[in-house]
């Protein structure tokens, strides 16, 4: 679904006309109803990204009512503020088309560097903000209390809640896509140490290549769906459709794509080791766009795991469930969590 930015009317307007309760995500995949929430308080629900803003209404029975996918405000100095208001237009329309519920809080998650506990944005590279007391102005403009948190590691909550981590207290949520972002769960909690843990994305594996956070090495420079693109088309000239054309040509027997695969599992299979070794998650749960790549991903990081440890407990490698509705499932148990 591609919405170009417009004004608020005409965004409203046409979020008004197209408004599916169930969505696609750009690849496809169905962002439907994959998890029921369970009865409880009625909420709404916001999960904001670099492009775009999913939002909903929760019932009691925990039906997700409305969900809406509309381009979030462009970055800007008093972004947080159009931001929020922006979100109150959009839920205002959907109490207005489900008037028999009445939210009675609001779950909010963004990217990037969040302190849940003081409800501050510390930091987002795509939105541009810093310290935004972005929680204190959302409460104070929708009047209801606001559950305010990071995007991935309240789905990894989620997915402990309802997905594919529900039998592991102790997880590591790994979402590979145009990045690496991740989320620790340990004892079911989220572990966050200020919005500083998890990022095992950025954490260092090489000497480079040069990460778009600024340090060499770090996971996502290498092993992301969108470094294993990028990769091979630097060695080779060659514009290709994804990291999935990448691993199909791998799999064909192109020698630079098998070499810049390789390198990414080796990568990968580093990560995972090093994380098994200090925190022994029970499960690593993986999601985004290069968990699509099934067996060619989870086997070969199982073996390489194997083959690279002894006697840790290796963690079961899972896919998650949720698909691109943990964000928003997390964001509604958040909201829930604060009555
Ligand atoms: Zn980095």
């Amino acid at each position: 679904m591609t919405l170009a930015f417009g004004d608020a009317a005409h965004d409203a307007a046409a979020a008004a006309r197209a408004v599916p309760d169930v969505v696609t995500d750009a690849s496809g995949d169905p962002l439907a109803q994959a998890a029921e929430l369970g009865a409880g308080a009625p909420v709404l629900a916001f999960d904001v990204g670099g492009t775009d803003i999913k939002s909903a209404l929760f019932d009691a029975e925990g039906a997700m009512l409305g969900l809406r996918r509309t381009p979030t405000p462009e970055p800007g100095a008093d972004l947080p503020e159009r931001l929020v208001a922006r979100l109150v237009e959009l839920g205002a329309q959907l109490r207005e088309e489900h008037p028999e519920v009445d939210p009675v809080a609001v779950g909010l998650v963004v990217p990037g560097i969040v302190d849940e506990v003081a409800g501050v944005g510390v930091f987002a590279s795509n939105m541009g903000w810093r310290n935004a007391p972005i929680r204190q102005i959302a409460e104070k403009a929708f009047g209801l209390p606001v559950a305010f948190d990071h995007d991935v590691r309240t789905g990894g909550w989620a997915e402990h809640v309802l997905g594919g981590a529900r039998p592991y207290p102790d997880s590591i949520v790994l979402i590979i896509g145009t990045g690496i972002a991740g989320a620790l769960l340990l004892g079911g909690v989220p572990f966050t140490s200020g919005g500083y843990a998890g990022e095992v994305g950025h954490s260092p594996v090489a000497d480079a290549p040069l990460c778009a956070c600024g340090a060499r090495g770090c996971l996502e420079a290498i092993a992301s769906a969108g470094a294993i693109a990028r990769r091979y088309t630097e060695r080779t000239g060659v514009a290709v459709d994804g990291a999935k054309e990448v691993i199909a040509l791998a799999g064909a027997g192109d020698e630079a794509a098998a070499a810049v695969w390789e390198e990414a599992l080796d990568a990968l299979a580093l990560s995972i080791a090093q994380l098994t070794a200090v925190i022994a998650p029970q499960a690593v749960v993986i999601g985004g766009g290069l968990s699509r790549a099934g067996g060619a991903l989870f086997d070969e990081l199982r073996a390489r795991l194997k083959a690279r440890l002894s006697f840790h407990r290796i963690p079961e490698l899972v896919p998650a469930q949720l698909l691109g509705n943990a964000g928003i499932l997390g964001a509604a148990l958040r909201a829930r969590s604060l009555g």
